[in-house]
């Protein structure tokens, strides 16, 4: 599942060391509130858990080119939204211009 980073706008997989899951689970594992209730990609989600223990978080992961969503073309990114492959992504399609 892809989703967009809610702090930079970029497009990330939650398979990747990002917060996601925590997030979608409410683990509320880290001790900044933010990064416990707003999805955010690998290299802005935080290096560290509340309790101490290292994340893999902190750099981007480079299996994959950092893209943001605005730089998508609008029907690429739209198609993608409305078949459920971003999972945060509709409001983000609303945010972003027709600019063919
Ligand atoms: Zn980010």
């Amino acid at each position: 599942m892809y989703f967009i980073c809610e702090k930079c706008g970029a497009i990330d997989d939650s398979k990747r060391e990002n917060n996601f899951i925590n997030v979608l689970y409410n683990f509320e594992n880290y001790s900044e509130e933010y990064y416990n209730k707003h999805f955010c990609c690998t290299e802005c989600s935080p290096r560290k858990y509340k309790d101490g223990v290292w994340t893999l978080s902190g750099s981007w992961h480079n299996y994959f080119k950092k893209k943001y969503y605005y730089e998508l073309d609008y029907d690429i990114f739209k198609d993608l939204v409305e078949n459920g492959q971003i999972y945060n992504g509709k409001k983000y399609l609303k945010k972003i211009k027709y600019n063919k």
